[in-house]
């Protein structure tokens, strides 16, 4: 196992319910802890940007609308096997599909509201966490 980073964001469903103390609460329970954090409400320029990957997909439009229809919680997480841990944590995409335990079974309603993003390969991690943080913002 190798310690590594990743970037987590609470969505504007998961942000609007009050329940970022819960999510944290399971990263931190799972050793993956918060190396930086910033709340901030992304322009559609900025979720667009964030989102480039997926501009040829069917649903790019309404998820560019939702990740910046409110405010967000963007953090770096940090530990042993971070990029999997947490993907494992998140659950799968589809709440419906995602293991009973995970943070989108318990507080997710649909797969196009569903709480939490997170980084899915040690590239992306680098490039999204170099998207919202300067180096010298991240800690420990
Ligand atoms: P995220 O990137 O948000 O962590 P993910 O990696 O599990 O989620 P992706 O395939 O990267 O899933 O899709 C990005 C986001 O686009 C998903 O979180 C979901 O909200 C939305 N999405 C993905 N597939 C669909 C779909 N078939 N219909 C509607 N929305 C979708
Ligand atoms: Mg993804």
């Amino acid at each position: 196992m190798s310690t590594e980073r990743t970037l987590s964001i609470i969505k504007p469903d998961a942000m609007a319910k009050h329940i970022i103390g819960d999510i944290i609460n399971r990263f931190e329970k799972n050793n993956l802890h918060v190396v930086a954090a910033r709340m901030m409400h992304l322009s559609q320029s900025e979720a667009e940007q964030f989102y480039l990957v997926h501009h040829a997909r069917p649903f790019y439009a309404d998820l560019v609308s939702f990740m910046s229809s409110g405010p967000v919680l963007v953090m770096v997480l940090e530990g042993d096997d971070a990029i999997a841990k947490n993907r494992q944590i998140m659950g799968a995409t589809n709440p419906k599909e995602a293991l009973p335990g995970t943070i989108r079974a318990d507080l997710a309603e649909s797969i196009d509201h569903n709480a939490v993003h997170g980084s899915d390969a040690a590239e992306t991690a680098r490039h999204e966490i170099a998207f919202f943080f300067k180096p010298e913002e991240l800690v420990g």
